[in-house]
């Protein structure tokens, strides 16, 4: 994918400030600290984008990045940080309710996992909440780099039976490494083809 443009559109608070050009978008969820704002970063070749506009007052917002005039990545907020209060739980559920429900445009799903752990309950529950509301969901395991090659197709085993993950693929990321990038573009152009 040749990068022309990337805008960051808006840090969404609310529905009523969703982008209404009609672009399609592929989302990006996981566990905060997972490495989402990293792996973000690197598929835009951007040092900083992505974690710029996550100061700590923002992280309940939906960054919209348009992509080429083309396409947006929407960078959901992440979950299940140990520390987190209920208040702030709840708020999540509610800004995540308000964008699956109302998204026309959301084509696919990337639930990014940690290479070196197990999914854990939250995890689980996220992607039934995709399954649930028919959204397509891709399975990228980042910070790749901290396991050897060898071990990726057991890892990769035992994601897809604690998730029941019947998808087509899981795609390892590296950002320390750069590597895996050119398989997740092949796999967001396959999907705005289809
Ligand atoms: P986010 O909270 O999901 O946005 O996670 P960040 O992108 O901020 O990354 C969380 C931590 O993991 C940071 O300390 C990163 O340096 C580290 N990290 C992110 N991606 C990688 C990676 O590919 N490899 C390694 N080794 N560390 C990573």
């Amino acid at each position: 994918m040749k990068l022309k443009s990337i805008e960051l559109v808006i840090s969404a608070m609310s529905k009523t400030q969703y982008p209404h050009d009609e672009l399609p978008e592929v989302a990006f969820v996981g566990r905060s600290n997972v490495g989402k704002s990293s792996a973000i970063n690197t598929l835009l070749n951007r040092r900083s984008l992505a974690r710029v506009s996550q100061n700590p007052g923002k992280t309940r917002t939906i960054n919209f990045y348009k992509i080429n005039e083309e396409f947006y990545f929407v960078d959901l907020p992440g979950y299940g940080y140990a520390k987190t209060a209920k208040t702030e739980r709840q708020h999540w559920g509610t800004v995540m309710q308000e964008y699956f429900e109302n998204s026309q445009d959301l084509r696919h799903i990337f639930l990014l996992l940690d290479i070196r752990h197990e999914p854990k309950e939250d995890d689980i529950l996220m992607y039934k909440y995709a399954v649930h509301y028919n959204i397509p969901v891709t399975i990228i395991a980042t910070k790749s780099d901290k396991i050897s090659r060898g071990a990726f197709q057991k890892t990769f085993s035992m994601m897809r039976k604690k998730l029941d993950y019947h998808g087509e693929k899981i795609l390892p990321i590296s950002s320390l490494k750069k590597t895996g990038k050119d398989e997740i573009w092949n796999h967001i152009v396959n999907i705005f083809e289809q």
